[in-house]
């Protein structure tokens, strides 16, 4: 049976309003079960805003809050996994475990209900995060990337967060002398500069040469002016797709609506709005596209369902081996 535990968060980073990345401890004396990089953890805070499962009148399930007969919002505990952002060594050496966090907002904008009191964390004052005494999760370069000579990690937003584990992982590890020999190339995007969680260390990896890793980020809402052109600009899906040699999405879709004759007046205005996608300035477009041979080549992917299931649509289109971490909801004790 698997035990909760109380631990507290010792940091709290906020990228954005909507981003943030924070640790947790457990109780002094106690230590987090061994793990390996890209599993996860639940996490419990007990001060949720609840909601009720309501079905409105065309038949939709909607999730509303959950009130007292004095209209106040009933409060209580939700549970929901996480992936761990730290590497192992690091919960070795100095016990904590690190998430990278969005926070959810429904279609009407309101908070969801763990992520709205895990952005009220403060260190030292409202600070137990209670968690699940079991790690878990296959989604691991043993498990979804063995044999093959280059893993293609696509990570959107808070999707990051196994990939950094990984890459810390493995160049933790070449720095100990064990190497795999594996080429690995990651692509992030986010909104904007400030919300790529992780740079400056994913670059400080890839310089440094330890691992064979090439990194690559990109924001969709790049600065109107003083753009960073070490960053890539657009959604990670179209960088990809321009390593692919693929047309963007928003193309894609208008060539169907045309073909379908059907929604091309709504899928032309998509593409006039859509940021085109940009490589780094400096990237060696033939370089990566040589490391992306598709027989040689697992994609991993991470992060907004709608962007992992572009990403799979373009590896499919070329025949790339595909895995993806699911975050879909799970219901814990
Ligand atoms: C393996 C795994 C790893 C994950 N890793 C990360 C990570 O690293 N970073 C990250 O940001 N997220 C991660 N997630 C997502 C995370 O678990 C949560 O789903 C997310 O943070 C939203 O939680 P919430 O309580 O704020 O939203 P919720 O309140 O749960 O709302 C989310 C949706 O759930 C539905 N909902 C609302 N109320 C209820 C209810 N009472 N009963 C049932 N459904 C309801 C609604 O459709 C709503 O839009 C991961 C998920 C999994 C499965």
């Amino acid at each position: 049976m698997v035990q909760r535990r109380t631990g507290f968060a010792v940091s709290w980073h906020s990228l954005s309003p909507i981003l943030g990345i924070f640790r947790v401890q457990p109780a002094p004396g106690s230590r987090f079960p061994e793990y390996e990089a890209g599993q996860y953890i639940a996490l419990r805070r007990d001060d949720c805003a609840l909601t009720r499962r309501t079905i409105d009148a065309d038949g939709r399930v909607r999730y509303v809050p959950d009130l007292d007969a004095a209209g106040v919002q009933r409060r209580g505990p939700v549970s929901h996994a996480y992936s761990i952002s730290s590497a192992p060594y690091q919960t070795h050496q100095e016990g904590f475990l690190e998430f990278y966090v969005v926070r959810e907002t429904d279609e009407e904008g309101r908070p969801g209900r763990l992520t709205e009191s895990l952005f009220r964390i403060e260190p030292g004052r409202d600070d137990q995060v209670i968690y699940f005494d079991r790690i878990a999760g296959d989604f691991t370069l043993a498990k979804r990337a063995a044999g093959f000579p280059h893993v293609l990690m696509v990570a959107s937003g808070s999707g990051l967060a196994p990939f950094v584990s990984m890459a810390k992982q493995l160049d933790f590890e070449a720095g100990e002398s064990r190497r795999d020999g594996t080429r690995y190339t990651l692509l992030h995007g986010n909104r904007t500069a400030e919300e790529l969680a992780y740079h400056r260390e994913l670059e400080a990896i890839a310089a440094a040469g330890r691992i064979d890793f090439a990194y690559l980020a990109t924001v969709s809402r790049p600065a109107r002016s003083g753009h960073d052109p070490s960053l890539g600009q657009g959604r990670v899906s179209n960088l990809l797709r321009v390593l692919l040699g693929l047309p963007m999405k928003e193309e894609e879709d208008l060539a169907a609506a045309e073909a379908a004759g059907a929604g091309a007046d709504s899928a032309r205005a998509t593409l006039a709005k859509a940021v085109r996608p940009t490589l780094p300035s400096g990237a060696p477009l033939d370089a990566l596209r040589e490391r992306l041979a598709p027989s040689a080549t697992v994609l991993l992917t991470c992060g907004n369902a709608s962007a992992m299931s572009d990403v799979q649509h373009a590896a499919e289109a070329r025949g790339i081996r595909f895995e993806k971490e699911d975050w879909k909801p799970t219901l814990y004790p």
